[in-house]
C-alpha cells in the first residue's frame, strides 16, 4: 500500500546523521551531518510492558517487584492485551484480580486482545468499570454495540479518562507528548466472541488514521500497543508512516531483542515478551527534537529466574503475595464444580495413551477438531483431523460427575489449541515421530480424530540424537492412514493434498519431536488460535452431553505386517490382488475396521497361509483381547509382535488344543485349527462353523472370510 511519506524522508535523513556517534545499531550509511541530534539534548522514555499475560497470576508479586524496581520518571507501563482466558483466576474473576494488580501497579495504557472479548461485550463491561487507566482501540469501531458504546470516544483522549475507550491517547512523559494508539486482530471475530455490533475495521488503515490525527496535533513520538501478532506487526511496520515503537502481542512471541525494521527511512522497534507474565519487556529508546528514534535499548527480564539454590532471583512483593492469596483461596472450591458426565470412565493411565488409543485420546482430540473447524476454513485442504500427543494427558477422568478440578488434573498445562496446515506427507512424517517411542512409554504418542492409522512396532521407529536433535534413523512403521470423510468413509491420505491439523501448540512449535509440525509452522501454515485446552474440552463436553465415548479402531498396531516390504511406502487402501477373490468384501471390511492389514506393496496376498501368530493377531484384534505381552506361560518362542495377543487370547481361554507348554508361533494354521478357534471365539460347536479339508491349511482370504462371518456383527 502506497503511503505518505514526506515525514519519513525527513527523519531518516536525521536518523541516518546519528549513526555516526555509534549508538543506531542497523542504520545505513554515515553521514556528513553527523552528531547533530545526540541522546543529550535527546528525549529518553522507558517503556515496560507485558502481552497476553493469560490470567497468569502465580507470578504476580515477584512481576510488582520488577515493575516497581524498574520505573523511574519517564516510564510507560503498558499492557498489548489478552489479559482474559488461561487460568481458573479468569474462570473465577473474569480478569478483575488482574485488573486488581494493573491498577495497583497504575498499568498506562491498555489495547484488547481477542481474549477480552471471550464472555462477549458484556463480559468486558465489569473490567472497563474497575479500570484505573485508559483503553486503545483505533481499529475497533464500538458504537453500534449496546453494552461498550457508551465507554468508547472517537476522539483522541488527552490523557483518557479510566475506563474509556479511546482511538489513541497522548500522554505526557517529562513534558513530552507520546501518542499511544492501539490495535486488535480481526481474527476476533472467529477467536472470541464479539458479537455482531463490535465492528472491525482494516488495521493498517485505522492505524495510518489514528497516527494522522497525533501527528497533527503536533505529536511526534508514536507507539503502537498492537494485538496483532507479530507478523502482521512487521507490516505494520512497514506500511504505517510515523509509528516509531511497536508493543506486540497475540502471536506469544519472545523477542529477546527489539526487532529493528528499516526501511531506509526512520527505525521502527517491534518489542513482544513472550506470555504468562513471565517477561517483563523493558525498552530504553532516545528520541531526537523531531520524534526520531536516535538510540534504544531493549531487553526481557525473566520475572521466574531462579538461582542456583532455586530461590527467586526476584523477590516477590509482600502485600501482592497476600492479596493474590485472597484471591487463590476460592479457587479450590471452583475445582468441585460439575462440568459435565461421563458414561465411561475416560481413560487416561500414562500406560494406555502413551501405547495406545484410548475414549479420552478420542474425546479430547475430537472436541479439538470440533474446536478447529469451526474456527479455521477448509480452503483447499481435504479435511480436518486432529493429533495430540500422549504427554499432555495426565490422568484419568472417573465416570460419573465430571469435576473442572479432574479435568484440570487430566490437563494441568493450559496448553494451546493451535492448528496448522500440513501434506499428507508431513502427517506421515509427524505419526512416525508420534509412535517412534512407543516402547518406552515415551509422550509423543499420538492420540487423532479425523483419521485412522496403522503401525507396524517390529519396523525401525525415528531415532533422533538427543544432543544435536539431528535425525540419526529415519523411521518406517507407519503403514496405512485414512483420513476421515464429510460422509462419514475412510479414504486414504493424500500425500500432496493439505489438512487442518488441529493441535496443541507445543508440538505445533516442534515439542515432543514432531519436527513436520515446526516446519509447517515455520513455513507460515500456522493458525494463531491460543484457545486454552481445558477450555475447549468443557465447551465439547457441553456440546456432547453425557459423555458414552469408546474406542473406535483408530490407531492399530500391526506388527510384523510390513516386514516383507519395502520401509517407507504407504500401502494402497485397495488391495491390488484381491478383485477375484471370494473373500474380497471381507477383507476390505475387516482392513478398514483395523483388524487385519495388508502389505506396503498393496497386495493382500489373500492365498497365502496364515501362522499361528498371525492368527492369534487377528483373532485377538477382532475380539479385543489384547492382553499382557509378558503374561503367557508359553515356553518356545513367540514372537514379541504377537506376545500381547497371545497372551490376551490364553487369559479368555480363547486357545482352545494350541494350549500347551509350547505355542508353534511359525506353524501354519489348518482349517480345523481355524474352525476350532473360531467357534470358541464365537460361543458355537466347531461344526458349526464351515470350512475346506480339516487338514488343509486355510489361507488369509478363507481365514477373514471365516471370522467376516462368524465373528464380526454386521
Ligand atoms: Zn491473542
Amino acid at each position: 500500500m502506497k503511503r505518505f511519506k514526506a515525514k519519513k524522508n525527513v527523519r531518516a535523513a536525521l536518523a541516518a546523521a546519528v549513526l555516526v556517534t555509534g549508538l543506531s545499531p542497523v542504520l545505513g550509511a554515515p553521514s556528513a551531518q553527523a552528531a547533530e541530534a545526540t541522546s543529550a539534548n535527546g528525549f529518553d522514555l522507558r517503556v515496560l510492558h507485558t502481552n497476553d499475560t493469560h490470567a497468569h497470576l502465580d507470578n504476580i508479586d515477584r512481576r510488582v517487584t520488577a515493575i516497581n524496581a524498574e520505573r523511574n520518571d519517564h516510564t510507560l507501563l503498558l499492557d498489548a492485551g489478552d489479559v482474559f482466558s488461561g487460568t481458573l483466576y479468569f474462570n473465577q474473576y473474569g480478569g478483575l484480580a488482574d485488573l486488581y494488580f494493573m491498577n495497583l501497579l497504575k498499568y498506562d495504557a491498555m489495547t484488547f486482545g481477542n481474549h477480552e472479548f471471550d464472555k462477549g461485550p458484556a463480559g468486558l463491561v465489569p473490567f472497563l468499570k474497575e479500570a484505573k487507566f485508559p483503553f486503545v482501540s483505533a481499529n475497533i469501531d464500538f458504537t453500534a454495540d449496546k453494552d461498550l458504546a457508551s465507554y468508547s470516544s472517537a476522539t483522541i483522549g488527552e490523557p483518557g479518562a479510566e475506563g474509556k475507550i479511546y482511538p489513541a491517547i497522548i500522554k505526557e512523559v517529562k513534558g513530552e507528548k507520546v501518542g499511544i494508539i492501539g490495535l486488535t486482530t480481526s481474527d476476533t471475530i472467529a477467536l472470541a466472541s464479539p458479537g455482531e455490533n463490535v465492528k472491525f475495521k482494516d488495521d493498517v488503515e485505522s492505524a495510518q488514521k489514528a497516527v494522522d490525527e497525533l501527528t497533527a496535533k503536533g505529536v511526534n513520538k508514536i507507539i503502537a500497543l498492537s494485538h496483532l501478532g507479530y507478523p502482521e506487526d512487521q507490516v505494520l511496520a512497514k506500511e504505517v508512516d510515523g509509528i516509531d515503537i511497536i508493543v506486540g502481542g497475540h502471536s506469544h512471541t519472545k523477542l529477546d531483542k527489539p526487532t529493528v525494521y528499516d526501511g531506509g527511512e526512520a527505525p521502527v522497534l517491534i518489542v513482544q515478551t513472550g506470555e504468562y507474565g513471565v517477561n517483563l519487556g523493558k525498552l530504553d529508546a532516545t528520541f531526537d527534537t523531531k520524534g526520531v528514534l536516535t538510540k534504544w535499548e531493549g531487553q526481557l527480564i525473566n520475572v521466574d529466574a531462579k538461582n542456583k539454590d532455586e530461590s527467586y532471583v526476584i523477590k516477590g512483593n509482600e502485600a501482592a503475595a497476600t492479596k493474590l492469596k485472597e484471591y487463590s483461596a476460592k479457587l479450590e472450591e471452583l475445582k468441585t464444580t460439575v462440568i459435565g458426565k461421563s458414561d465411561v470412565t475416560l481413560d487416561g493411565e500414562r500406560n494406555s495413551v502413551r501405547k495406545q488409543e484410548t475414549n479420552l485420546g478420542d474425546f479430547m482430540a475430537d472436541g479439538m477438531r470440533a474446536k478447529v473447524e469451526s474456527i479455521v476454513e477448509l480452503g483447499d485442504a481435504k479435511g480436518y483431523v486432529t493429533i495430540q500427543n500422549a504427554g499432555g494427558i495426565r490422568a484419568t477422568i472417573p465416570s460419573g460427575d465430571v469435576t473442572l478440578g479432574a479435568l484440570l488434573t487430566t490437563m494441568p498445562f493450559g496448553n494451546n489449541l493451535s492448528a496448522l496446515k500440513m501434506t499428507g506427507t508431513e502427517i506421515k512424517a509427524a505419526l512416525e515421530n508420534g509412535v517412534s517411542g512407543v516402547e518406552t512409554g515415551e509422550g509423543r504418542f499420538p492420540q487423532v480424530s479425523g483419521m485412522k492409522f496403522t503401525y507396524d512396532s517390529k519396523q525401525p521407529g525415528e531415532k533422533i540424537d538427543s544432543v544435536t536433535g539431528e535425525l540419526t534413523q529415519e523411521g518406517s512403521r507407519i503403514t496405512d492412514i485414512q483420513i476421515l470423510g464429510e460422509n462419514g468413509q475412510y479414504t486414504p491420505i493424500e500425500p500432496n493434498s493439505y489438512y487442518i491439523v488441529a493441535t496443541n501448540s507445543y508440538i505445533a512449535g516442534g515439542g515432543d519431536f514432531y519436527r513436520s509440525m515446526a516446519a509447517a509452522k515455520e513455513d507460515g501454515r500456522f493458525y494463531e488460535l491460543n484457545l486454552v485446552d481445558y477450555e475447549v474440552f468443557r465447551e465439547y463436553l457441553d456440546s456432547v452431553g453425557t459423555v458414552k465415548q469408546a474406542t473406535e479402531g483408530r490407531i492399530t498396531d500391526a506388527p510384523g505386517t510390513a516386514s516383507e516390504t519395502p520401509s517407507g511406502e504407504t500401502p494402497a487402501s485397495v488391495f491390488s490382488d484381491i478383485a477375484s477373490d471370494a473373500n474380497a468384501a471381507s477383507i476390505e471390511a475387516l482392513h478398514s475396521a483395523g483388524f487385519v492389514n495388508g502389505y506396503a506393496d498393496g497386495t493382500f496376498r489373500p492365498a497365502a497361509s496364515v501362522t499361528r501368530a498371525e492368527f492369534a493377531a487377528i483373532l485377538a484384534r477382532t475380539v479385543g483381547a489384547e492382553g499382557d505381552a509378558s503374561k503367557h506361560t508359553y515356553t518356545d518362542n513367540v514372537p514379541a509382535w504377537a506376545a500381547a495377543y497371545v497372551a490376551g487370547l490364553e487369559a479368555k481361554g480363547l486357545l482352545g488344543s494350541l494350549e500347551g507348554p509350547t505355542f508353534g508361533a511359525k506353524q501354519a494354521v489348518t482349517n480345523a485349527e481355524a474352525a476350532e478357534l473360531i467357534a470358541l471365539a464365537a460361543n458355537v460347536e466347531p461344526s458349526a462353523i464351515e470350512v475346506g479339508a480339516a487338514d488343509a491349511k486355510v489361507t488369509r482370504g478363507q481365514l477373514v472370510g471365516l471370522i467376516a462371518k462368524y465373528l464380526v456383527k454386521s
